[in-house]
């Protein structure tokens, strides 16, 4: 069965979710249809009047390759569920090609028994055979593969991905407090919550005040040349289904995941990271990188220097007496 709405330049891909160019945007005939969500994925949201009456979402983003949909994601597969319970739900943007079909592609990963992107590709092509995602979104599904179909904050990947991303912008001028958004918890502050979970940690060696967990170290390959941590060298250079871990991680340098207290501390291009308590130097950042001694070149770089910290491989942090 193909998806062809006769008359308007969009198909339905799903039940009530219908993928279409910016020509399918007829509210009398989107009307008709029971449609009741408009999501515009586009480097310009819809002017007002067009999608007066609809429930309306507009995401960002221009068709270059490191536009970033990935992390945006979440947002729109709960406008689309909303949509689909309502009435129905339109995903647009210029052509219906490149952005808009990324969003339906990781839905249908997300919601159907077509859960490899290959076979999401399949299935959404042959209910709008002209799809085509530009290469760097093709990389994102990928990743959005790699983590399950699913969006998962925690999974390596993903972290890797989102960092990626922050650095790319500040190297564009973005001012950095403008975009820091969530950083890396400060082991103290779960603590002092009680949600520490059960994971090592290291500790200022001077003062002994935790700083990040195990967990926020972003591993990099040796001698891996200039791109460390591009998420989409990783993609090629691994095999789209493969993942951190196997091959051999440097174990010469910590770099670590941007941790909250160093929120005020890292707005500039390049400076140092010093001790929230004691005021040690405990290495240095720089966003548009540096190169690890084992070669390899690591981008955005947040480095701590292994003689300034302790690791306590304890499974509980000290709570803090009440
Ligand atoms: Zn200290
Ligand atoms: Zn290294």
């Amino acid at each position: 069965m193909s998806g062809e709405v006769t008359g308007l330049d969009m198909n339905e891909v799903l039940e009530k979710l219908y993928l279409g160019s910016e020509m399918a945007v007829d509210a009398e005939e989107l009307r008709k249809l029971g449609v009741t969500h408009i999501l515009t994925v586009c480097h310009r949201p819809l002017p007002t009047e067009q999608h007066a009456g609809f429930k309306y979402l507009y995401v960002s983003a221009n068709d270059v390759e490191d536009a970033d949909l990935l992390t945006r994601l979440s947002d729109c597969f709960r406008f689309i569920e909303e949509g689909r319970q309502q009435g129905g739900v339109l995903v647009h943007c210029v052509a219906g090609l490149s952005r808009s079909a990324t969003v339906v592609i990781a839905y249908v990963m997300m919601k159907t028994e077509h859960r490899s992107l290959d076979e999401a590709l399949d299935f959404v092509s042959s209910k709008r055979h002209s799809i085509k995602p530009n290469f760097g979104f093709l990389e994102q599904l990928h990743l959005f593969e790699a983590m399950g179909s699913e969006v998962n904050p925690q999974h390596p990947h993903y972290v890797n991905y989102r960092i990626q991303m922050l650095a790319l912008k500040v190297q564009r001028g973005a001012k950095v407090n403008e975009i820091l958004g969530d950083l890396h918890e400060d082991p103290l502050q779960q603590s002092r919550s009680g949600q520490q979970k059960a994971s090592s940690f290291f500790k200022c060696r001077k003062c002994r005040r935790p700083l990040f967990r195990r967990s926020g170290i972003l591993p990099h390959s040796q001698g891996a040349g200039d791109a460390a941590f591009d998420w989409r060298s990783q993609q090629s250079a691994r095999g789209k289904h493969s993942l951190i871990g196997q091959e051999e991680l440097c174990q010469r340098s910590l770099f670590i995941e941007p941790v909250e207290w160093m929120r005020n501390d890292i707005l500039a291009m390049e400076g140092k990271i010093i001790c929230p308590k004691c005021c040690a130097k405990l290495g240095s950042y720089n966003w548009f990188g540096e190169r690890c001694p084992c070669g390899t070149w690591v981008t955005p770089a947040f480095h701590v220097q292994t003689a300034k910290v302790d690791e306590c491989k304890i499974t509980a942090l000290p709570t803090t007496p009440s």
